[in-house]
């Protein structure tokens, strides 16, 4: 498939019988990360999203050296320098007490060790910035208010259906790519039980301006401008700054002990935003005040998919939330998707293999590495979650192992290219 055999022109049309373009299902962090990869690499692409605007979706994202190097690449992160903030460490402290658990050094220490910065954002900032880099390159076309409903493949070209407005269009294209998020559509197109499964756990959202943090909370908080973890038994709250700083962004996770593993029942905002706060009732003064200082707390149930899958047919890849939507316990969720999109484009534009070649491998390295990381934001779910004995052994270990030891531990992480610059990788 050579990108240099595009026809332009036919992009006018709504029909687009163009079978060396790609198509991407969804502009989300993934699609459009895949979008500007293909872009560089010469490919002509097509990206519908269902939606009419990209609007405030999500709340904050912390993105790790792994995720920034690429973004870094595509000319992406400079178009966030203004709106994101870089972090100077990961704090652990104790939920109940306050206590100061472990102080993890990013900041210049990341850029150092790992090669690019640990940054934190928006994630409307981050999607804006990936879009105005898309509508930039002129192989690139945008299509909001599109969403794709039907595909067929056959031996040398996939059709893709799309509802647009009250039209149906047809675009075919060499690959259709799902980076439709955790309800994928082309997902449960293929089978329909391959869904993703409820977790029976909230993730409650919420930002404070940093002038209407409650003393009790600030003076919990170590000094400097940092990512803060309190730990506590079933649940954990996460805080950091976004909006250049003038925001702190929360994330509390509880079980949903209203529902359980009911998902499909009537979220009421303020009741169950009541019971969310009695979660955290015997946790310290601060804490509980700033919990009552977010308003709203926005419930975010937390789904993951049950199975790794990224090719479901010869011609139709799935990246993303759409693959592998996983819990939010390591924050790797968006720095999967834009690991995936850079790994596929490499795999797609590498050009010394076939394309069923080239896709299974990228299948086969990208389901080790997502495997990798499930199994580190389980742990993590143990240590952040823990209570009795096992909290206290935690806090003994955090508060005495040297602090270069749990850096270490954070190399095949942060530490990872997605171009395939790792050490024993091709
Ligand atoms: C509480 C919480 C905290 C998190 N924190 C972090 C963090 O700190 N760091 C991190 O890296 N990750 C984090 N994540 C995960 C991260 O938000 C997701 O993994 C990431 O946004 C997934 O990106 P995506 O592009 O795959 O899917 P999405 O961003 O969901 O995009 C999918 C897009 O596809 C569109 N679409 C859907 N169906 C169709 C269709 N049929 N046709 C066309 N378009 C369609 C949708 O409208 C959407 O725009 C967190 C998640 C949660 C829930």
């Amino acid at each position: 498939m050579s990108a240099a055999l595009i026809d332009l022109n036919s992009e006018r049309t709504r029909r687009t019988p163009n079978p060396e373009q790609i198509i991407i299902a969804g502009a989300g962090i993934a699609g459009l990360t895949l979008a500007l990869a293909l872009s560089d690499k010469g490919f002509q692409v097509r990206i519908f999203e269902k939606s009419a605007t990209l609007a405030e979706i999500g709340a904050g994202l912390q993105l790790s050296p792994n995720a920034t190097r690429l973004l870094d690449r595509l000319g992406v992160l400079e178009r966030l320098k203004y709106s994101s903030v870089e972090p100077q460490a990961i704090c652990l402290q104790d939920g109940t007490s306050g206590e100061k658990l472990l102080h993890l050094p990013i900041g210049d220490h990341a850029r150092e060790r790992w090669g690019a910065p640990y940054i934190v954002c928006h994630r409307a900032d981050l999607q804006n910035a990936l879009l105005t880099e898309a509508r930039n390159r002129s192989n690139i076309i945008v299509q909001l208010q599109s969403a794709v409903t039907h595909h067929k493949a056959d031996a040398e070209t996939i059709l893709v259906r799309v509802q647009y407005h009250d039209r149906i269009e047809e675009h075919q294209g060499a690959l259709l790519v799902g980076a439709d998020g955790v309800w994928s559509n082309t997902r449960t197109a293929m089978s329909d039980t391959d869904r993703a499964r409820y977790t029976g756990s909230i993730a409650w959202r919420s930002s404070v301006a940093v002038e209407e943090l409650p003393a009790s909370f600030s003076a919990l908080m170590p000094p400097g401008i940092n990512v803060i973890a309190w730990t506590g038994a079933n649940a954990h709250l996460i805080a950091y700054p976004i909006r250049s700083g003038q925001m702190i962004n929360f994330v509390a996770v509880a079980p949903d002990r209203q529902n359980g593993r009911r998902w499909d029942m009537q979220v009421n905002p303020e009741g169950v935003s009541q019971n969310f706060i009695r979660e955290f009732a015997s946790w310290h003064q601060g804490i509980r005040d700033v919990l009552r200082a977010g308003r709203p707390w926005t419930p975010w149930r937390l789904f993951e998919m049950k199975k790794c899958r990224f090719q479901l047919e010869k011609r139709l890849v799935l990246i993303g939330d759409a693959a592998h939507a996983m819990t939010p316990f390591a924050a790797q969720g968006a720095a999967m998707a834009i690991e995936d999109a850079w790994a596929l484009a490499r795999a797609i534009g590498s050009g010394n293999r076939r394309l069923d070649a080239s896709l299974a491998a990228f299948a086969s390295a990208r389901t080790h590495r997502i495997a990798a990381v499930v199994r580190r934001g389980a742990l993590n779910q143990l240590a952040y979650h823990a209570k009795g004995p096992v909290a206290v052994a935690r806090n003994i270990l955090l508060r005495n192992r040297p602090v270069e030891k749990f850096v270490q531990g954070f190399d095949w992480l942060y530490g990872y290219d997605a171009e395939g610059r790792n050490p024993g990788e091709n």
